[in-house]
């Protein structure tokens, strides 16, 4: 299919991982494409979001593609995988820089709560 994620990463990654980024609960089975397949480049597994097929995914696939709810889900798994020690390849970058808007947003409002803690 198009743009699949390569799967010897999401195992190396997300082996031991069984939370679902929508809801929380460990019963992830598939891995949702944040910004959509079809576009080039969309294989890059920033773009993967593990969620429960049938519980968090296929009914709400609407709600999850609004820019909100894919700059959440873009900022849990990129979190995610830096907290796994993961190092970007040309094919991350290249979507980084794509989504760049997306990434200077979570930036940006990350600086202000923080900002707002202190
Ligand atoms: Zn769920
Ligand atoms: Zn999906």
């Amino acid at each position: 299919m198009a743009n699949s994620f390569d799967e010897s990463l999401l195992k190396k990654y997300f082996l031991y991982n069984y939370e679902c980024w929508v809801c929380g609960k460990n019963h992830n089975n598939v891995f949702h494409h944040i910004c959509g397949r079809e576009e080039e480049g969309n294989s890059s597994i920033l773009n993967a979001a593990p969620v429960a097929n049938e519980e968090c995914h296929l009914w709400i696939h609407p709600v999850l593609c609004m820019n909100e709810n894919k700059k959440l889900l873009l900022k849990k798994t990129m979190k995610y995988l830096l907290e796994q020690g993961y190092s970007f390849n040309e094919v991350d970058k290249k979507f980084i820089e794509k989504h760049s808007r997306f990434y200077e947003d979570i930036l940006r409002e990350d600086t202000t709560r923080r900002g707002n803690e202190t």
